[in-house]
């Protein structure tokens, strides 16, 4: 079975987190040696994913942000994009605050008696 342009691109994620079953990838090589188009693809792919990663550090030209915007949509539209909070390396779960939660059950001193 070969895999078509279509289902490559799909694949694309897999192949750069090195979560592709191997006769997969042996595959996805397959195409990608035989398939220029997809050979771009696949480093505009990985452009973008380095790029994006650079995003925070400093603002972009507007042009290149407007390009970038393009460059992601098509992408999305062939699919599941990382989000940033998926390409981050730690997996701390979201602080919740013990006693933030508590003092929200007991409002703060208003002079009035306790209740009995
Ligand atoms: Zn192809």
């Amino acid at each position: 079975m070969n895999l078509t342009c279509r289902e490559l691109c799909g694949l694309l994620m897999d192949f750069l987190d090195g979560t592709m079953a191997p006769e997969l990838r042996t595959q996805f090589e397959q195409h990608l040696c035989a398939c220029p188009p997809c050979r771009t693809y696949l480093d505009t792919y990985k452009q973008t994913i380095r790029m994006t990663r650079m995003l925070p550090r400093e603002p972009l030209p507007t042009e290149l942000v407007a390009r970038l915007q393009v460059l992601l949509e098509k992408e999305m539209r062939c699919q599941k994009i990382p989000k940033p909070e998926d390409t981050k390396p730690s997996d701390e779960p979201p602080k919740l605050d013990p006693e933030c939660r508590g003092n929200r059950q007991h409002p703060p001193h208003s002079g009035d008696s306790p209740p009995t």
